[in-house]
């Protein structure tokens, strides 16, 4: 592999490891020639379902797409750049579990909504009203309502665990 600061073909792996729940072999490399470090990532190349849009135009799943959007939603929120990715594989492998050549986009948009909701409150939050563009306040309701019970769920429980301590 060509080091991307003086050009020779002489690197060597000095580590590798398994990241992204084992979906990624992140390896760190090192320059023969000048001594620099760099780290490359491996990852399965699959065939993507296409995305059915609502005006029944067929688009090419956008890997970059689907993460501008989700750091968009992320933005200034306590969330790690390997959970974000982690969160992307999972909504890849999910669309590709289907087994569908093609998938509604609005499939996979629930799919990053669901990532999100685990991922971090605001974002999914975020990321939902501009989705879903809230066609009135009873969505967006729902939607809260949603968040509320949810962390209820997580409040109670903590304190089952805490009681059990
Ligand atoms: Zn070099």
């Amino acid at each position: 592999m060509r080091c991307p600061f003086c050009g020779t073909l002489d690197t060597k792996v000095v580590d590798s490891r398994l990241v992204s729940e084992a979906a990624q072999v992140r390896r760190r490399r090192t320059c023969i020639h000048c001594h620099e470090r760099f780290t490359t990532f491996e990852v399965a190349e699959l065939q993507m379902p296409k995305l059915i849009k609502s005006d029944g135009s067929r688009e090419a799943f956008d890997e970059d797409k689907l993460r501008n959007g989700i750091i968009k939603a992320i933005e200034k929120r306590p969330v790690s750049s390997e959970a974000i990715e982690t969160a992307i594989t999972r909504i890849k492998e999910k669309m590709q579990a289907t087994g569908e050549r093609e998938l509604p986009s609005r499939w996979a948009g629930e799919a990053v909504m669901d990532e999100l909701q685990q991922l971090d409150q605001v974002a999914y939050v975020r990321f939902a009203s501009v989705y879903r563009s809230f066609k009135d306040i009873s969505e967006f309701r729902e939607a809260i309502d949603r968040l509320e019970s949810s962390s209820a769920e997580l409040q109670a429980l903590k304190k089952d665990k805490e009681d059990k301590e």
